[in-house]
């Protein structure tokens, strides 16, 4: 459609790290471009990262436009808009991905309104479809249903969940093209005089989540499920519901309107597992409930049911751990 062709990803980087949300976009966006026959970009914007430019050839990518300046080194929301803007007028992919980060729902916005294009949030699964236009699927209606959307327009965009995706094995044997581009700028709005570090939890990388659900009791109870979280070397994560009360940080939420993960281990406590719920954690390797009602819908998905009260289950759970640490 008017020349649009190819398939680009945005590479997200943190202080010179490729987020992995970017090597999962390049593993589906490489499906995606064979089915239609197409070439794959990757879109780097940094600051003396050329070697993390050519990871992304190694990912899959078939060529990649870097962008080298410090202005780049924190998420400069402006000069990241103005650049990409530009890029996608003169490249014309026909679709346009971004993770579905703090940063690239911010970014992905901006850029789809600039070009005057759709974008689909936080979509699930991508598909292309008989005519060749992308199909993005995301959950509606409290993840009720799914809802399949198309773009008329181009490029057709979409920001994609974390974890969703699988990334492809890293082969340095590829072979691609590195297109260094020259950055434009435009003064900024926004200074960043100091930076400091949030105390800020990562349920989306965690190896092993303990959340609590309404069957907690108060606030402070979630101090005897952040004991099991740190024997278990993990995090804490919560259902919505105690974070619109105020009893968690938003970060922790897990969910539709949460965060999605996918760690080995998922401890779900007090959790009833609505759909909402169920959204977020779902694909966990082993899934552990303990709820006092039987019939809750979390036991449906879980791989080891624990029916009884947590305040009586979770500190057993953390004797026995303990004993069987301390070898005795
Ligand atoms: C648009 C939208 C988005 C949403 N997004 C999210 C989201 O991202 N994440 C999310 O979690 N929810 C989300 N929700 C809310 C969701 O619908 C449910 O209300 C929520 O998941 C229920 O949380 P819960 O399981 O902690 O509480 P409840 O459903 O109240 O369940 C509490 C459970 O604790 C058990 N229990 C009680 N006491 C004990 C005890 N002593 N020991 C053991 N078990 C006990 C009960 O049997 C019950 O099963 C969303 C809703 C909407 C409409």
């Amino acid at each position: 459609m008017n020349g649009y062709t190819g398939l680009m990803v945005f590479a997200e980087q943190r202080e010179g790290s490729i987020h992995p949300v970017s090597y999962e976009l390049l593993g589906k966006g490489r499906e995606l471009a064979d089915s239609l026959g197409v070439p794959l970009s990757g879109v780097l914007l940094g600051s003396q990262i050329k070697e993390e430019a050519g990871e992304l050839i190694y990912y899959g990518a078939d060529k990649v436009f870097w962008y080298d300046h410090p202005v780049f080194n924190d998420f400069n929301l402006l000069n990241y808009k103005l650049n990409l803007v530009k890029l996608v007028k003169e490249v014309k992919p026909e679709i346009f991905l971004l993770g579905a980060t703090h940063w690239g729902r911010s970014l992905g916005s901006r850029v789809a309104a600039a070009l005057g294009t759709g974008l689909t949030a936080d979509c699930t699964s991508l598909a292309i479809d008989k005519d060749g236009s992308l199909v993005q699927i995301r959950p509606a209606f409290s993840g009720n249903v799914l809802a399949h959307i198309k773009t008329r327009t181009r490029p057709q965009m979409a920001t994609v969940r974390y974890k969703i995706m699988q990334s492809l094995r890293r082969d340095v044997g590829r072979k691609g093209e590195i297109i260094r581009k020259e950055a434009e700028l435009t003064p900024s709005l926004l200074t960043i005089v100091h930076k400091e570090k949030s105390g800020e939890v990562n349920v989306a990388e965690a190896d092993v989540i303990v959340s609590g659900g309404m069957g907690l009791k108060k606030a402070e109870d979630f101090c005897l499920l952040a004991d099991l979280a740190k024997l278990l070397g993990g995090v804490v994560g919560s259902s919505r519901p105690p974070v619109d009360s105020g009893w968690i940080a938003r970060e922790h939420q897990v969910g539709f309107s949460g965060n999605t993960v996918k760690p080995r281990i998922y401890i779900a406590c007090g959790i009833s597992g609505s759909p909402q719920h169920l959204a977020g954690m779902r694909e966990s390797e082993v899934i552990i409930a303990i709820n006092s009602d039987p019939s809750a819908p979390i036991f449906r998905v879980a791989d080891y049911g624990i029916v009884g009260d947590l305040y009586h289950v979770v500190p057993k759970l953390i004797d026995r751990i303990k004993i069987r640490r301390s070898g005795s």
